[in-house]
């Protein structure tokens, strides 16, 4: 029997777990996870300002992987030898005939080992309740957020909506090293957010970068520090250090290039965050709906291959995107339209529900939103 491994269970790794068993009863199915917990990432901003509790953002994977018929094995890759079929981690080895890499990505601190010491990250339920309890000690004065991007912007709207429900006025500082928050998305877009960003009191200083970073002081390229400062690092991510290490051709961000029928070898393929697929001559932005269509396609095209069918080539199609704010001024491009406002925040939280998992979990978040966050 074909042995398969799908490294990582986020939405790519378990989208191909439960397509693969809904093609084929005769392979066995194999996913390891540094974590038993599938994390739905996009909501983790919504922990700290709309009090979504995070056990709704959760499921198992052991329980997930017994439904489906799948083997779960809890341990973290840290090398693969595509030669020779084999993952290892730091105790074991595991062969393979196919193997799907969904492994995702995590924080980027460049090297940074001041900001990875001291300053707080959000890539998992755990790190949102990291911040919180921060956040509960109430000892400082500044929110620095490292990052004008997607993430750092709905983080420092989650803060503020934490601090008024607290009734608390401290000061939150955007700090982009670029001109403008927001990279390359459209300039009403990046406009709409700046305003809003004003009318919540959050500042916006761009070309600024952080200089030196301590436990709790923060000062910056324009010679402005900050005491008793909190530093939620925002700025970029990478995967995960046994992808940088294949010898195989990567992203800056370390991101697989993958062929059109998402394949790094005739074996071995990738989805999800790990892998890089170019769209009408630009990289596909690292999202969730990218993310599960490619593992059900990665998966189909294993079941292919072992069957010695034609494989199908991959053809995204892009619903668009909304930049969530938490006072849901929200703002973004559906299906080709712009968005403002309340619409705008309602059609991401509508994909959330829509994405997430399990009648619990679902119920959990709408009746959250409902009572802590819809205001
Ligand atoms: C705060 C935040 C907000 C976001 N908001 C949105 C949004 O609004 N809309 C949107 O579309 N996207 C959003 N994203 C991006 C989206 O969540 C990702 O694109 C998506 O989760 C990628 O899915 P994935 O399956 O590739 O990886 P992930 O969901 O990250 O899952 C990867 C899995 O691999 C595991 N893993 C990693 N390394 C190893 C290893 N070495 N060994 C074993 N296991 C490993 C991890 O534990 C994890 O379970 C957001 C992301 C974040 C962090």
């Amino acid at each position: 029997m074909k042995k398969i491994i799908i490294i990582g269970g986020g939405f790519a790794g378990i989208s191909a777990v439960s397509k693969l068993r809904q093609l084929g009863e005769t392979v066995d199915i194999v996913l390891i996870d540094s974590k038993e917990e599938f994390n739905f990432l996009p909501m983790l901003p919504d922990i700290i300002g709309r009090r979504i509790r995070p056990d709704f953002l959760e499921f198992k994977l052991p329980d997930f992987c017994q439904k489906t018929g799948a083997k779960f094995i809890k341990d973290e890759v840290i090398k693969i030898d595509l030669e020779n079929n084999t993952l290892f981690s730091s105790k074991d080895s595991y062969h393979y005939d196919y193997l799907i890499i969904a492994s995702g990505s995590e924080t980027n601190f460049y090297g940074n080992e001041a900001a990875k010491k001291h300053g707080f990250k959000l890539d998992s339920t755990k790190d949102a309740i990291a911040i919180l309890d921060q956040l509960g000690k109430n000892i400082f004065d500044t929110f620095i957020i490292a990052g004008g991007g997607y993430t750092g912007i709905e983080v420092a709207t989650n803060l503020r909506k934490y601090l008024d429900h607290k009734k608390l006025n401290q000061r939150i500082v955007i700090v982009e090293r670029a001109p403008s928050i927001l990279g390359p998305l459209p300039e009403w877009m990046k406009q709409y957010v700046n305003n809003n960003l004003k009318n919540l009191k959050i500042e916006v200083l761009t070309n600024v970068t952080l200089d030196k970073i301590e436990a709790d002081r923060v000062a910056l390229s324009n010679k402005a520090e900050f005491n008793k400062a909190m530093l939620i690092w925002t700025a970029g991510v990478k995967t995960a250090d046994f992808i940088f290490n294949l010898n195989k051709e990567k992203t800056p961000q370390g991101r697989l290039k993958l062929d059109e029928f998402l394949r790094i070898n005739n074996n071995c393929f990738a989805a999800g965050d790990a892998g890089t697929f170019s769209y009408k001559d630009k990289p596909l932005r690292m999202a969730v709906q990218f993310s599960i269509y490619q593992g059900e396609l990665a998966a189909k095209n294993i079941m292919s291959s072992i069957r010695g069918s034609n494989l199908k080539a991959y053809k995204p199609v892009d619903l668009g995107y909304v930049i969530p704010m938490a006072n849901n001024v929200s703002c973004g491009n559906i299906f080709g339209i712009n968005f403002r406002g309340l619409f705008a925040t309602a059609l991401h939280y509508f994909m959330c529900i829509y994405r997430s998992r399990g009648f619990r979990n679902r119920m959990g978040i709408i009746t959250g939103l409902l009572r802590g966050g819809a205001k």
